[in-house]
């Protein structure tokens, strides 16, 4: 189905900042950006991934979307919060991997979001990849 990306990711921040008073910029390389993909599993991923910026920061969050030429559409969603260390970077996609089970108790999870995510995005022929730096922040960079 066709889904316009930017709007739609508008929308979604604006549900997170009302319902979570945490503000989510959106910035878009184009006013509207054209997805042929399915409505209800990249709204998943998009909560998933909004979810984790804002349990693992305390600052703003922010969604950007690019996308070259009619190529393929990047989404990542980028904290400045706590980051990931190193070692555990290759781990937080696998089913109910948590980072540092101390840090992550308090804030609740099962470890299954970003496996989920993962999942959701190969149904759909997408990719999902994780870069972070330990107190400064994670950004995740989803392909469509
Ligand atoms: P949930 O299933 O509720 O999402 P979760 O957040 O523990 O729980 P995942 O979303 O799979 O599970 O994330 C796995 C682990 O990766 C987390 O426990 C957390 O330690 C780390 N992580 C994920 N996203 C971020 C982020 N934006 N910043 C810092 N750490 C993160």
């Amino acid at each position: 189905e066709q889904l316009e990306i930017v709007g739609f990711c508008e929308k979604i921040a604006h549900i997170f900042t009302e319902t979570k008073n945490r503000f989510v910029h959106v910035d878009s390389i184009k006013k509207e950006i054209i997805a042929f993909t399915n409505r209800e599993k990249i709204e998943q991923v998009i909560i998933i991934l909004l979810d984790n910026a804002i349990k693992y920061s305390k600052g703003d969050v922010a969604i950007y979307i690019d996308q070259n030429d009619k190529g393929p559409i990047m989404i990542s969603v980028e904290d400045e919060g706590i980051g990931i260390p190193k070692k555990d970077l290759p781990y937080v996609f696998d089913r109910f991997y948590r980072v540092d089970s101390s840090r992550s108790r308090e804030t609740g999870g099962s470890g299954l979001g970003l496996s989920i995510a993962r999942e959701l995005l190969h149904s759909l022929g997408g990719k999902i990849s994780i870069t972070s730096e330990e107190n400064k922040g994670t950004s995740v960079k989803v392909t469509l």
